[in-house]
């Protein structure tokens, strides 16, 4: 349980490390992508702003010299759309008029830089240069483009459309935008035939200051007029009426995007430093998050390879330690010893102090041992009163039994519990890695299997592993094997030994005891397999198949009692009353003829549970009876509680009673003591005559023992019975003549 426990806090404590790393981590992707995205958008974002910035320029620009044409053209329609023109520029004395009002105005004019008037078929009939008249042809000053303009607005004279056009024009000094109109009445009506018509051209140069005025006008910083072959990434083209370029006007671009993003990108630097320092923070503390928990997880760790009571290692821990001494013996080839102790009589100190107590006692041992093992050595409490040291020796098991000498003369001393004086044993099992050669598991095998043997044999003793006893093992595993199947087959048979009445000398009951011819060995004695029985489980399918047998053969004998033995395995079972009662409904036979027989070591273990037992049991109307009384603990205290319906004294205070006074005495201060709490006795293994008359002398009721019959078949028991019948039919016949 408490290894799955840390098994989980470990996964957690990794898990979260890996999860607070993971997070991070997924931020980081995070932040650099959004980072990347935020820097590309930008530049996107600046590219076209500055794109739409140099797209709205030309625009403007383009406008801008549609304008200026407009302004030239509105210009000229003022002056040649005129009533007084009409009449002054085709009269024979109109060159003063004309002269004043056009060619005067060609100076100090925002609109017109030249004023010309020339007659239908392109004569001049008044050339004027910035209020001055200009020699020279007109064809030398412009470019053929003015005709185009001429002829456009002279063609829109013949017909219905206003007589105007405006262009470009390449001249001497430039470009100027030139507008042509034809000369009339303001309603447009003109009273000259069309050879006669007069024409106004107004010119206006591109020089440096109507460029500087546009820039201004317009907000298009560093305008300027180049010629046609200058490369730029943005121009304007200026072309005249014919569509040929004649020169381009180009601007600084004023570039709004990289503005924008000079003044964002430190701010956006300023926020990514923060997100960075912010995720650098989340780092620290998530390492150090993660490192407390590295910490957490090791003391854990250390903490669950120790024994809370004794504060010694634990198993886990003691296997650690083990791996790590048959590692290192195997290099420096030395060897790898380890100690199995089981505390003998620790239970019944448990159970008659209290669990304080058994708790003290564990500590009291817990300290001696630490004080005795060598330096080095691993000491574990590996269960409930057993014990595990190990250690690392340049010699074979001399140093083993040298500490198993130490440990068991310290436990031979009564301990001090608190206020009370203790008395505890201890069964040791010793087991050898030579050079580290054998591995972990098989050596603690070998330490526990030595000690079950120290058990086995007698208390308070060390037993070094011997392979023999692994051939023991297995016998037992094997016959375990044949016990299993012979009571799953039914081939265990029962046998039955008379109990005689003392004084009558009639057979009252009998005893069932279980027999079993092992198939390949001969019979067995259930002293030998019985215990096996119970330590492997098979006990209460054996023990409920002799009840049941025992209670329906009993049925045919209705003169007789029959006691049944009961292992404190069935006993302990909370259950065993049922099945009991189960058995006997089963049966059909009256409970106040079933006797149980059970034997008291198990009563001074558990004296709460083994009362409440024979209660249930009682109460069902079975008779309950104590047997072996005088082979073991002994205490009267517990018969009287337990109330049992009859004592068995053991067969081995029967045996000795001709041996000598004492054994007499012993024999008859226990039969006694029974009688004194007015519980029947029954002696059992009674051989001889002598024993059967002193038994029946010191005061048992009933008789049991080869001397009156052996353990026999059931038909025997029915021809016994017989034989009595008809003896007392014959003694009747005899008494009656
Ligand atoms: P137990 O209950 O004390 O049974 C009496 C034992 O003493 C029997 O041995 C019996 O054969 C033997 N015995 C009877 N009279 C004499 C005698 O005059 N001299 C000698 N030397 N021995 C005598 P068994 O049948 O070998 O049984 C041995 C033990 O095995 C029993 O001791 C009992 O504890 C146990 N056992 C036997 N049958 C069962 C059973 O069905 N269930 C349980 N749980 N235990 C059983
Ligand atoms: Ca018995
Ligand atoms: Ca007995």
């Amino acid at each position: 349980m408490s290894a799955v426990f840390r098994g989980n806090r470990q996964v957690s404590g990794r898990g979260l490390r890996a999860t607070v790393i993971g997070v991070l981590f997924s931020f980081a992707v995070i932040v650099t992508v959004v980072t990347v995205m935020v820097l590309g958008a930008l530049e996107s974002v600046t590219k076209s702003s500055n794109v739409l910035d140099e797209e709205r320029s030309r625009e403007t620009m383009s406008g801008a010299l549609k304008t200026f044409k407009a302004q030239l053209g509105a210009t000229l329609n003022d002056y040649a759309a005129w009533d007084d023109a009409a009449t002054n520029v085709y009269a024979e004395d109109g060159m003063p008029w004309t002269i004043s009002n056009y060619g005067d105005m060609s100076v100090n004019s925002t609109l017109f830089d030249m004023a010309i008037v020339v007659d239908a078929d392109r004569k001049p009939v008044m050339v004027y240069r910035e209020g001055q008249p200009m020699q020279g042809s007109l064809d030398d000053f412009f470019a053929p483009a003015l005709w185009t303009i001429f002829e456009k607005a002279k063609a829109k004279a013949g017909r219905n459309g206003s007589p105007e056009a405006v262009g470009l024009v390449s001249t001497k000094s430039g470009i100027a935008v030139v507008g042509v109109a034809l000369v009339r009445e303001k309603s447009g009506a003109l009273a000259v035939p069309a050879d006669k018509h007069r024409f106004l051209i107004f010119a206006r140069h591109l020089n440096t200051a109507t460029i500087d005025k546009l820039s201004s006008t317009y907000v298009i910083p560093g305008l300027q007029l180049v010629s046609p072959d200058f490369q730029a990434t943005y121009s304007v083209p200026i072309k005249d009426a014919d569509g040929v370029v004649l020169g381009r006007l180009i601007w600084t671009s004023r570039a709004p995007g990289d503005i924008g993003y000079a003044e964002v990108r430190p701010k956006i630097v300023q926020a990514i430093a923060l997100v960075g320092l912010f995720f650098l923070v989340l780092l620290i503390i998530g390492w150090m998050a993660a490192r407390r928990l590295r910490a957490d997880e090791t003391l854990a760790r250390e903490e669950g390879h120790r024994d809370r009571l004794s504060g010694l290692l634990n198993r886990d821990g003691l296997g650690i330690a083990i791996d790590g001494f048959v590692a290192s013996a195997a290099q420096t080839k030395r060897n790898v010893l380890i100690l199995y102790l089981d505390l003998d009589g620790f239970k019944e100190v448990n159970d008659a102090y209290g669990h304080g107590t058994g708790d003290q006692l564990i500590r009291a041992v817990a300290a001696g041992l630490t004080v005795l093992i060598p330096e080095g050595a691993a000491l574990a409490r590996i269960g409930g009163d057993e014990f595990a040291i190990a250690f690392v020796s340049d010699g074979e098991h001399a140093a083993a039994l040298q500490l198993s000498e130490q440990i068991l003369d310290f436990l031979a001393e009564p301990l001090e519990i608190g206020r009370r004086i203790v008395v505890v044993g201890a069964s040791i099992g010793i087991g050898m890695s030579p050079a580290g050669t054998i591995d972990r598991e098989e050596l603690v095998r070998r330490a526990d299997l030595a000690m079950y043997k120290a058990k086995e044999a007698g208390r308070a003793r060390m037993t070094l592993y011997d392979p023999a006893m692994d051939a023991d093992r297995e016998e037992r595993n094997a016959l375990e094997l044949d016990l299993r199947m012979a009571i799953e087959g039914g081939d265990l048979t029962l046998v039955y030994q008379p109990l005689i009445d003392a004084d009558s000398h009639e057979m009252t009951g009998v005893e069932a005891l279980v027999r079993w011819d092992r198939p390949g060995h001969g019979p067995i004695s259930p002293e030998i397999f019985i215990p096996v029985a119970e330590t492997s489980g098979l006990i209460e399918a054996l023990g409920l198949f002799v009840l049941r047998k025992a209670c329906e053969t009993a049925k045919q004998w209705p003169e007789l009692r029959i006691s049944v033995n009961v292992s404190p395995g069935q006993f302990r079972n909370p259950a065993f009353a049922d099945y009991v009662r189960y058995v006997l409904k089963q049966a059909d036979i009256e409970a106040k003829r079933v006797t149980l027989e059970v034997t008291e070591g198990y009563m001074i273990q558990n004296p709460q549970r083994t009362r409440q037992a024979i209660e249930r049991l009682k109460a069902l109307g079975v008779k309950v009876a104590l047997d072996d009384f005088g082979s073991g603990f002994s205490s009267i205290g517990y018969l009287r509680q337990f109330g049992f319906d009859r004592i068995k004294i053991d067969r081995s205070l029967v045996k000795d009673v001709m041996e000598g006074e004492s054994q007499r005495e012993m024999l008859q201060a226990t039969v006694a003591l029974a009688r004194s709490l007015d519980i029947p006795v029954t002696a059992e293994g009674i051989e001889t005559e002598q024993q059967a008359v002193a038994v029946r002398m010191f005061g048992c009721d009933t008789l049991q023992g080869y001397f009156f019959a052996r353990p026999m078949p059931a038909e025997q028991i029915t021809e016994r019975l017989m034989d009595a019948r008809s003896r007392r039919m014959a003694e009747r016949r005899n008494s009656a003549a």
